[in-house]
């Protein structure tokens, strides 16, 4: 039986979280007394207005000055350049901006003229609403059609959850080094796409100042966010050229690597919950708390006992996690209509009694065939849902959150 520390996990939780949530965020800026003399002013003069043709602003981001603990990270930032360019210039863009308003407070203190980008506007609040309209937002950000950015990338001295800083009229930000790392629910230039079109915000003149609610009432924030959802709704689209089950087992996506469902949040129906309720069931009857189930599709060579190729997982928790690992042999049965079935193998960390929190299940998935296909249910930005179907009863079918990690599951 594996056993985590449940404080333990929940502090990597809680640190996964916020490390995420500052991700699209950063901690505030401050304006800095002197601006960097080597900062490269936009080389070009303000647009005229949006072109009649598309009605949408475009702009370049290219990397002025580049400096990276990091090594080979600058095609990564050249990437990320691109795409923030790409995502800006997007009429999807430019459609969803203008739905938004923000809290007046965005807006610094004192604004004082950027010599480096006269034309930035000075008051952001419309005196009418009383509130910072996307619609200027949109305007200060797509306001040059060229824009350098001096890029650097620093070791922070100290741990931190800070992501990195930039300040009105500097054209530079710095990043700390410890979150760049592949592996979380978006690609790297991704991820760092979405860090410096939110710190651009911060260049342009909006400042976190003191929103009541950051996730609707700050730029920054909000332009993190719209950044990254149109960044995955492009990414989703590629991803459902090809069929569901043309990924799982090889490996080709690693998006599509565990596909998991808590019931607490992600709430089951009809026949599949029936059967799931009563492992739900066993869990509380011994004070437990069902945490989730998943299928790995995608395992690490340790976890593939005697001719396995998919592990399903049950973690449940009271004071620690339990962590129960099924291996199975998942079969095609047939490849073009993507229908398979599993093969029990083995079990790792079960008594009989903590096999009742998977029985019901487990009695489900060895008896019969399954099939699965994209869910419509809308899933957080950079994770893929879907539906695990039961052909012989599609009636017996549930949705599931594709992960590329989690801190319990393996
Ligand atoms: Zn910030």
């Amino acid at each position: 039986m594996k056993k985590y520390s449940l404080n333990a996990a929940k502090m990597v939780f809680a640190w996964t979280f916020l490390l995420y949530f500052c991700m699209v965020s950063c901690k505030k800026s401050k304006v800095q007394a002197g601006n960097d003399d080597k900062t490269i002013v936009p080389s070009t003069q303000p647009e005229e207005g949006p072109s009649k043709e598309t009605d949408t602003r475009k702009v370049q981001f290219k990397i002025g000055s580049f400096s990276s603990v990091i090594a080979d990270f600058k095609p990564t930032a050249e990437a990320a350049m691109d795409l923030l360019s790409k995502v800006l210039s997007s009429k999807e863009f430019k459609d969803s901006i203008y739905k938004y308003h923000y809290a007046p407070s965005n807006q610094m203190k004192s604004p004082s003229q950027c010599a480096k980008a006269k034309e930035l506007n000075l008051i952001k609040v419309n005196p009418l609403t009383g509130r910072v309209d996307g619609s200027m937002v949109y305007e200060d950000l797509l306001k040059y059609k060229d824009v350098a950015l001096n890029l650097t990338i620093r070791q922070p001295s100290e741990p931190t959850n800070v992501l990195g800083s930039s300040s009105y009229c500097s054209y530079t930000i710095t990043s700390n080094s410890h979150w760049l790392v592949d592996n979380m629910a978006m690609t790297l230039p991704e991820e760092y796409a979405i860090h410096l079109g939110h710190e651009f915000c911060h260049v342009v003149g909006y400042y976190h100042g003191d929103h009541p609610d950051t996730k609707t009432e700050d730029v920054s924030y909000g332009i993190g966010s719209l950044i990254a959802n149109i960044l995955w709704d492009w990414s989703l689209k590629e991803i459902k050229k090809k069929e569901l089950h043309s990924y799982l087992l090889d490996n080709s996506n690693w998006r599509l690597r565990c596909l998991a469902v808590q019931p607490a949040d992600m709430p089951q129906s009809g026949k599949f919950n029936d059967i799931l309720q009563l492992d739900l069931a066993n869990a509380k009857s011994a004070n437990r708390s069902y945490n989730h189930f998943y299928f790995d599709f995608n395992p690490p060579e340790e976890q593939r006992k005697s001719g396995s190729n998919v592990v399903f997982g049950v973690t449940t928790a009271s004071g620690s996690y339990w962590v129960e690992h099924n291996y199975y042999r998942m079969d095609w049965l047939d490849r073009n209509a993507g229908t398979f079935k599993f093969t029990y193998i083995a079990n790792n960390g079960s008594s009989s009694a903590t096999l009742n929190y998977s029985k019901n299940l487990r009695a489900l998935f060895e008896r019969k065939t399954f099939k699965m296909i994209y869910s419509s249910q809308k899933g957080p930005s950079g994770r893929v849902m879907a539906n695990f179907i039961c052909v012989e009863d599609p009636e017996i079918f549930f949705y599931g959150r594709f992960e590329r990690k989690w801190i319990n599951w393996f």
